[in-house]
């Protein structure tokens, strides 16, 4: 059932059609060349996950990498759901350029701050 429903979305996203809802996607040891929206990217290797990726939800295009191994700083951690889709914590803030700040729950988007109401308005 749930990979019908990932295909489901999958599918969606080949005409360019996107539930606001992330898809959860995972790759061994390297990401792809590019990076589609409203998908994040876990990255394993030797059963290990190693980083989180996604295209910043602001829409400037930036990548955002999440290191989730426990030894390196900052360090972000992965939370899975039964339905396959997951959450980030601690939040993701750039601190540069867009400045995005935003909580990733349950494969939502969820603001924070002055940008909450609509982020592509800045
Ligand atoms: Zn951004």
């Amino acid at each position: 059932m749930i990979l019908l429903k990932t295909f489901f979305l999958w599918v969606l996203s080949l005409f360019g059609i996107y539930p606001d809802k992330y898809l959860t996607l995972k790759v061994n040891e390297a990401l792809p060349p590019i990076l589609k929206k409203n998908i994040i990217y876990i990255v394993e290797e030797d059963g290990y996950q190693e980083q989180a990726a996604m295209l910043c939800p602001c829409g400037c295009k930036r990548i955002l990498h999440m290191n989730l191994l426990p030894d390196e700083r900052p360090c972000w951690k992965v939370i899975e759901y039964k339905d396959g889709s997951v959450s980030l914590n601690p939040s993701v803030w750039r601190k540069t350029d867009c400045r995005s700040h935003f909580w990733f729950i349950k494969g939502k988007i969820k603001w924070v701050g002055n940008m909450q109401n609509n982020p592509h308005d800045f």
